[in-house]
């Protein structure tokens, strides 16, 4: 399983992503246009639209992420239910949904509608996975909810946060190394009740083990008191609606509001919150998105 992810990223990788900017040279006519003109007004006879200069490359596959370029000064960049303004230098980040559709129209905002594409995704098969714990914690459910709103909402203000961070141009680097022992989308078995998927990419290690930033970015949480499922819970933001998730740190290294570069160590792993022994869980979101991480590093 680990090899065959690995050699797919690899092929993504390595051929430089699929070029999807170049499908609009489909849109091209024949040449050799009739010589006479139709005797009535006809909506044919309108002048070509220029061909779109936005063009992209990534990983194109439900979890997968695209990066692309529009000239400078262009609208925002319109992906499926996306709106997504390019950095000053036009370019931009994206990324698809665990769930995303498989066909996502791509245009430029004020543009022709002509010069629409359409980005096409491969579907994922996703693994079932028993954990060997309950669904929720114990206690009344009133007593957790109590305690949980207020951490979902913090969850929700950090990742609404717009920090600038330029991290999302970079190829990103593992946070900390060990055994993979849980997949991003797996669709989890608590002790034979079907839970939710897996969100992120479980990395095994032992307690105390430094992690470190997969690429630039700024801390916009970091909770030192452990939260119910999360425990000790650090999220990073990389710019462009992109964020990366640490859940169960046993220690971190860094506060909110600070600047992180690739490689600088965050904290240490640990079980803190919901977790069955020390690991590092690495989820990506982009803009409420939920990304697989192992699409975004190199294969090990
Ligand atoms: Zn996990």
């Amino acid at each position: 399983m680990k090899f065959r992810r690995a050699a797919r990223l690899a092929a993504g990788l390595g051929g430089l992503a699929i070029l999807a900017g170049c499908v609009a040279a489909e849109r091209r006519a024949a040449d050799g246009a009739p010589p006479t003109p139709p005797p009535t007004p006809d909506t044919s006879a309108a002048p070509r639209p220029a061909e779109s200069a936005l063009t992209f490359s990534g990983v194109f596959e439900q979890g997968g992420w695209m990066r692309g370029r529009v000239p400078r000064g262009t609208g925002a960049v319109l992906l499926g239910r996306h709106r997504i303004e390019p950095e000053a230098d036009g370019q931009f980040f994206a990324g698809f949904d665990r769930d995303a559709p498989l066909r996502l129209a791509i245009g430029v905002d004020g543009e022709d509608d002509a010069l629409r594409r359409e980005v096409v995704l491969q579907r994922r098969e996703w693994r079932i996975e028993h954990v060997n714990a309950a669904i929720r914690p114990p206690g009344s459910s009133e007593t957790f909810l109590a305690r949980r709103r207020p951490e979902l909402e913090r969850i929700a203000a950090a990742r609404a946060r717009r920090t600038g961070a330029q991290g999302w141009r970079q190829v990103f680097a593992w946070p900390a190394e060990g055994r993979i022992s849980g997949l991003f989308g797996a669709q989890r078995i608590y002790r034979g009740e079907p839970g939710s998927y897996h969100t992120g990419l479980d990395i095994a290690t032992p307690r105390g083990t430094p992690f470190t930033a997969p690429a630039d970015g700024v801390v916009v949480l970091a909770a030192r008191e452990d939260f119910t499922l999360e425990g000790k819970l650090l999220l990073i933001d990389h710019g462009q609606g992109l964020g990366s998730a640490f859940l169960h740190a046993d220690s971190l290294a860094v506060s909110e509001g600070q600047t992180v570069r690739q490689g600088q160590v965050l904290g240490t792993v640990g079980a803190s919150g919901r977790a069955s022994g020390p690991h590092l869980h690495w989820g990506l979101t982009w803009n409420g998105e939920r990304l697989d991480p192992l699409l975004f590093v190199p294969p090990r």
